[in-house]
């Protein structure tokens, strides 16, 4: 296995090493959940400070044009653009991935009306994220349109006649299994059917080529792998082929081509522009537009194939030193082949553990100062314990010490005190 040494070795050797510095982590802190909320980067609080107390308190209304407030969901875009394989002015930082979906969706939706109208179906995956299937859910209820949920290994088999759209999480929230989106775009434009990808746990975190894929259109998460703040502004992309096609449903002023005309009549702005709804939150964006100069930093040092190639080592360390450490007692829940894996690592214990101990063996680690995050299961799937791995700031000597912190707290068998058991609102 690979030891301490080797670890401070691959450290030393890290290309990637300077990034962490951009980040402000608590002493103590192995961060495994940059997959729910990343970290904060240095330079945020000082520029939120500059655009509360400069831009709003001093600048006042004129900051609108002087500071560039109105433009800067588009500028923000720009920056997550090359990130995602975008072009310049095709993405817009706005509103939430939920109400993002709500958008593209309805989008695709009007296409396939127009361009194939007999097809009337929605499928995705069982297992995506909740907020992305209600959001399906909803529209169809509007549209008397049909959501039909398939398990994984049945995606080949979904693209029947009927089918108008594929809406699949790029990565999934629990398992961490990544689909090829060339492949898969490229199936469902073969079956007739548009495709929605989210985003949420691959943007910052895996490459991806939306353009190269051919996909239709995109949404994602700016406070995950972007390190963007709590409850960041999203992001949205929609293919040049279909952007001008329809308006989005949330017709709002500042998706209007003239927004200060104030006319009553709405005329959508050309091109991604016209995916924006109301006013912004600027304070919130202004974080997620100064987070974003991390990867800026990290093109430098080889970009997203750089941070990907660190992602593959981390997690493949990580697996391997649970193995070691703690025989018997997980089941790997994400993929092992690196293509079909995004970021993070899933556990499920097995039966040489005590039946519901993936809580507490979590709140266990986080005690140590681990932080991941546990998935209850159902029916369908196990409880799982989810380790996020952010190649900007981890070290390899971080992972192989969290998997020693896992056998400690199984050998010790801290997982059994009641204090971890005790469950809060968030997991
Ligand atoms: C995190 C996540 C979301 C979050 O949506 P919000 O509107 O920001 O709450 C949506 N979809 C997926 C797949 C996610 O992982």
């Amino acid at each position: 296995m690979t030891s301490l040494t080797d670890c401070q070795a691959l450290d030393a050797q890290d290309p990637l090493a300077p990034l962490r510095a951009l980040f402000s982590l608590p002493d103590g802190v192995i961060y495994l959940d940059g997959n729910s909320l990343g970290a904060l980067p240095r330079a945020v609080p000082a520029r939120v400070a500059e655009v509360v107390a400069r831009e709003w308190g001093q600048g006042l209304v004129q900051s609108w044009n002087a500071a560039h407030w109105f433009e800067l969901p588009r500028r923000v875009g720009d920056k997550i653009a090359p990130l995602i394989g975008a072009a310049p002015g095709e993405v817009v930082a706005t509103d939430t991935t939920s109400i993002n979906l709500y958008k593209v969706l309805s989008a695709a939706l009007n296409i396939a009306a127009q361009d194939a109208p007999g097809r009337r179906v929605i499928v995705s995956e069982r297992s995506n994220f909740p907020t992305d299937l209600y959001i399906a859910e909803a529209l169809c209820r509007q549209q008397g349109c049909t959501l039909r949920l398939i398990e994984p290994h049945e995606l080949p088999t979904s693209l029947t006649p009927d089918v108008a759209v594929l809406m699949l999480t790029h990565v999934n929230y629990r398992t961490g299994a990544m689909h090829d989106m060339a492949a898969v775009s490229a199936a469902a434009h073969a079956a007739g059917a548009l495709v929605v990808w989210d985003l949420a746990h691959s943007a910052g975190a895996v490459p991806v080529d939306l353009n190269g894929a051919g996909a239709d259109f995109a949404v994602g998460c700016g406070y995950k792998y972007l390190n963007g703040g709590p409850g960041a502004p999203a992001f949205v992309w929609a293919h040049a082929r279909h952007v001008d096609r329809f308006w989005q449903p949330l017709a709002g002023w500042w998706g209007h081509a003239d927004p200060f005309a104030f006319t009553p009549g709405y005329r959508p702005a050309s091109g991604i522009t016209r995916y924006q709804c109301g006013t912004q939150p600027i304070v919130a964006l202004s974080a997620l537009d100064c987070a974003l100069d991390v990867f800026a930093d990290a093109e430098t040092l080889g970009g997203m194939a750089a941070l990907r190639t660190k992602s593959l080592a981390l997690t493949d360390l990580f697996v391997a030193a649970v193995e070691a450490l703690c025989p018997g007692q997980f089941d790997l829940v994400t993929p092992r082949a690196h293509a079909q894996r995004g970021s993070q690592v899933c556990l499920t214990p097995t039966t040489a553990l005590p039946q519901g101990s993936a809580y507490a063996i979590v709140q266990a680690l986080i005690a140590r100062g681990v932080v991941g995050d546990f998935r209850a299961g159902d029916a369908r799937q196990s409880d799982i314990l989810r380790f996020g791995f952010t190649p900007l700031y981890l070290t390899y000597q971080n992972v192989l010490m969290s998997a020693q912190h896992l056998r400690d707290v199984l050998q010790k068998q801290e997982y059994l005190e009641p204090r971890f058991t005790q469950r809060h609102a968030v997991t």
